[in-house]
């Protein structure tokens, strides 16, 4: 609930604080049990702070981040222990986020011993290798390294990484956006298994509406810093009602030809600065549609439709 996380800006050499950036700027947003919540927006609009912040790898400048029923908002890291269990993340760099020193197996096995799960070494080595063998790794490859592997190889150990722990959820920034298109429905394709498999609850990060779209139930589109817009998947595709979600959409191509023509919207002016965002409605500097009180007025969240959320002054 109105979830803020801003950055201070240092300059000069005594790193005074000239300002903020407002990465996250007040977000109000429940993701179901079991369900994948795809978050999606121009890169920089704020969506891996949000997604860091939900699973508290950051801690919220202002708001309010319930999981399971309890407020994790403010708690200090070694209360967060036993939630770094119960949530995960996959990173959207299988290069740069393995450790190049250690063997698959001694990452996999680190968790684990921290969390003293699975006392004797043969133990973890077993549950090691059941996890390789169920995101598609070789399980006999426990002692390689991460560069023996190719890079969809990587993020399936990245993948393996999240799931030793059996977490509820594991949000997954933007995890195939570094691979080959080749390789891109693999990956997705053994995500979706294992939500179903290991119970899992999702946000999917994407920048791109298209990789979402076959992979998400609900889908929330971000804009600077702030949600303009979220629908059940089919409703956003068929019916996007916020300015923003519509120029995104116009930019997808059509995956069937019998698909509604859309018009394309090209939006003009520059992504502004989340240090010094547009007051009003965040997105009144490139909007076709703009008013003149939307310069003014932060329009709110409003339920246009039913579980169609939208805010904007035009509803
Ligand atoms: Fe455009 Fe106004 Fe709606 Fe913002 S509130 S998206 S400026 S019409
Ligand atoms: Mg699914």
């Amino acid at each position: 609930q109105q979830v803020k996380k801003h950055f201070p800006i240092k300059a000069g050499i005594l790193q005074r604080t000239t300002g903020h950036v407002k990465a996250v700027d007040g977000l109000d947003f429940t993701i179901k049990k079991g369900e994948t919540f795809g978050l999606v927006g121009e890169s920089g609009c704020g969506k891996s702070t949000a997604g860091r912040s939900i699973i508290r790898l950051y801690e919220p400048t202002e708001g309010k981040i319930t999981f399971d029923g309890e407020d994790i908002s403010r708690k200090k890291e070694k209360d967060l222990f036993h939630l770094r269990r119960d949530m995960q993340m996959i990173f959207q760099d299988p290069f740069s986020s393995l450790n190049p020193r250690k063997t698959v197996g001694s990452m996999l096995q680190e968790p684990l011993k921290v969390h003293g799960l699975h006392k004797n070494h043969q133990e973890r080595q077993e549950k090691c290798q059941e996890i390789m063998s169920r995101v598609g790794l070789n399980p006999s490859f426990i002692n390689r390294y991460p560069h023996e592997f190719s890079g969809g190889q990587r993020q399936r150990i990245g993948i393996a990484r999240a799931l030793v722990l059996e977490p509820k959820m594991i949000v997954a920034d933007e995890p195939v956006s570094a691979l080959d298109v080749s390789i891109q429905s693999q990956v997705l394709n053994l995500l979706d298994d294992l939500q179903d498999d290991f119970d899992l609850t999702y946000l999917f990060i994407a920048h791109d509406l298209s990789v979402v779209k076959h992979f998400s139930d609900r889908i929330g589109v971000m804009y600077l810093g702030n949600m303009t817009e979220i629908a059940e998947k089919n409703d956003l595709y068929d019916d996007p009602l916020h300015p923003y979600t519509q120029a995104l959409l116009s930019a997808v191509p059509r995956s069937h030809p019998r698909e509604r023509k859309r018009e394309r919207i090209t939006l003009t002016g520059e992504l502004p600065s989340p240090a010094n965002p547009p007051s009003g409605c965040v997105f009144h500097t490139r909007c076709p549609f703009v008013m003149e009180h939307c310069k003014q007025v932060v329009p709110e969240m409003k339920e246009v439709r039913l579980n169609h959320y939208v805010a904007c002054h035009l509803y």
